[in-house]
């Protein structure tokens, strides 16, 4: 049983970490911004990290997309720079139903593009009235001889306005297909989504009759939801990487100001309630880089069997981030609620992690049956 990261994982590691303290000189200015920035883009095109989204034959690193490499790079990334994070994220959660169902022409088109960051890759689940419940979206494609039409709207969806294509999620028929639309595509049109507390590039799609060859839907009619599937098993757990980096980032804010701050002829640090603060803290995140490690390395060899596991990191990790930021604030008094500050900008980043990918009540459902069903 793996219990620490192998050579290989940890040479990631550094490598990741080499690469967020490269972009902390702009990296507020990035997380301030929901639109792209371009020295963060540089950045992860020049350190060549996103061959870890796409198969070895397609210009990857590994044979097929690594969720433990994925995760340790998320962890490094969000620690410092939340648009880094994303954008390499959306790299893999975007481009996956392309590695799994594409055409030849497809991938052969799109994931060396998607490898080299030449190409921005988008996922188009959400529309305005179906977001944890995904069988409710209207967005259709509708098949015309060997051409299809799709029509609807998405929202809410990552990389927006500067996405190179978009995979749409949308009813065909009684079922769910996927289809591939490069962003240029007539009568498909882009617009800002509204602004969110922690900045983030998201786009609102309109999809007006736009035209298709029969090829571009992924896989075969009906195979839509098997797909979302398919990319969660390898990416959800990613979610609790960044969540870890996240909380460990907070933490260690809490302890530099704790340490050198005195109260009572004390550095705060040594005041019991706030030692416990830090302790608790220590240790939930240690826990749930665990679970998180665990879950990643189950999924490398089967991400739909794993996903229960990683749908259970994705839970205790978001949770656990937004206890630990809420205590670091609580422990830094004043001085963690000065706006654009290191810990107020975490504290802001914390809070979509236990909306999206699956909310957190979402995920106690499925935990919850599970369990049921598995307990003699
Ligand atoms: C930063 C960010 C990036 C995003 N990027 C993308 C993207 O790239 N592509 C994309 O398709 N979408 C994206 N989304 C949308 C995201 O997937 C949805 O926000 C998410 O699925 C939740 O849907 P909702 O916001 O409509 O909440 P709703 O579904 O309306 O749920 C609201 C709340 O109700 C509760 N709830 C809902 N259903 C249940 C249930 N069955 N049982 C118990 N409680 C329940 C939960 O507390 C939930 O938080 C993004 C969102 C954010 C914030």
């Amino acid at each position: 049983m793996m219990l620490d990261l192998d050579p290989k994982h940890l040479d990631l590691q550094r490598e990741a970490r080499a690469l967020a303290r490269s972009l902390e000189a702009f990296a507020d200015e990035a997380d301030d911004s929901s639109e792209l920035h371009v020295g963060v883009l540089k950045a992860l095109q020049d350190s060549g990290l996103s061959k870890l989204m796409v198969p070895a034959e397609y210009g990857g690193r590994d044979i097929r997309p690594d969720p433990l490499a994925i995760c340790l790079v998320r962890e490094a990334l969000m620690a410092t720079c939340s648009h880094a994070d994303s954008l390499f994220a959306l790299q893999g959660i975007g481009s996956y139903a392309i590695t799994v169902a594409g055409s030849e022409e497809q991938r052969s088109r799109w994931l060396p593009q998607v490898a080299a960051m030449q190409a921005l890759a988008a996922l188009a689940l959400t529309e305005g009235d179906a977001g944890s419940d995904l069988r409710a979206v209207t967005t259709a494609v509708t098949a015309h001889g060997n051409r299809l039409v799709l029509r609807g709207s998405k929202s809410f969806i990552s990389n927006g306005v500067s996405a190179a294509f978009f995979v749409v999620f949308a009813r065909e028929g009684s079922g769910y297909s996927m289809v591939l639309v490069p962003a240029d595509a007539p009568g498909l049109s882009v617009t800002p989504s509204p602004e969110l507390i922690a900045p983030h590039v998201l786009g609102e799609i309109t999809l007006n009759d736009v035209e298709l060859p029969e090829e571009a839907r992924l896989g075969k009619v009906g195979q839509g939801l098997d797909l979302v599937l398919a990319t969660l098993g390898v990416f959800r757990v990613s979610v609790a990487g960044a969540a870890v980096g996240l909380a460990q980032a907070a933490l260690e804010e809490a302890v530099r100001h704790t340490r050198t701050r005195v109260q009572f002829g004390r550095p705060l640090a040594r005041l019991g309630p706030v030692a416990q603060m830090l302790a608790d803290s220590c240790a939930e995140i240690e826990m749930a880089r665990l679970l998180a490690y665990r879950a990643a390395a189950r999924a490398i060899d089967d991400p739909a069997a794993a996903l229960h596991h990683s749908s259970m990191a994705k839970l205790a990790a978001t949770e656990m981030a937004g206890r630990v930021v809420d205590r670091c604030v609580q422990m830094m008094g004043r001085f963690g609620l000065i706006r654009n500050s290191r810990i107020e900008k975490l504290y802001r980043q914390a809070r979509p992690m236990r909306i999206y990918e699956g909310a957190s009540e979402v995920l106690r459902l499925g935990i919850a049956q599970q369990l049921v069903r598995e307990v003699p």
